[in-house]
């Protein structure tokens, strides 16, 4: 995914949640940014910061790919973490949460494909 089909599914997951008036900055690129650690295995991390209204949202393609996973839902999954940084839900006690941001970036994957292929045939 690039920077600017990262951009694309960002304007819309914020119109769609609501959260236009969050700052949402973008990292796509390969290796962890300076706010995660080094050492990290994962694909892709977020930080959100609910008093500010400020996120930050890294995404590694080569690290979804090396794991299988769909770069776009790993994206909508980071945005979950914002949306319930938003409304102050599932914090990290939360064992589960993983598996309901899971499924919230399965169907936003699917939302924004559907979403664009009617706007596309409305033009
Ligand atoms: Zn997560």
């Amino acid at each position: 995914m690039t920077p600017k089909e990262a951009r694309s599914r960002t304007r819309w997951f914020q119109k769609v949640f609501l959260l236009q008036d969050w700052r949402i900055s973008l990292f796509i690129r390969e290796d962890p940014p300076d706010w995660v650690s080094p050492t990290t295995k994962a694909m892709a991390e977020c930080v959100a910061d609910a008093a500010y209204k400020r996120a930050k949202i890294w995404v590694s393609n080569s690290r979804c790919r090396a794991y299988n996973e769909s770069v776009e839902e790993s994206l909508f999954h980071e945005f979950a973490h914002v949306v319930c940084a938003d409304v102050g839900i599932l914090g990290e006690c939360q064992p589960q949460k993983e598996l309901v941001w899971n499924s919230i970036g399965e169907t936003c994957e699917k939302a924004y494909r559907y979403d664009k292929k009617l706007r596309r045939k409305k033009k």
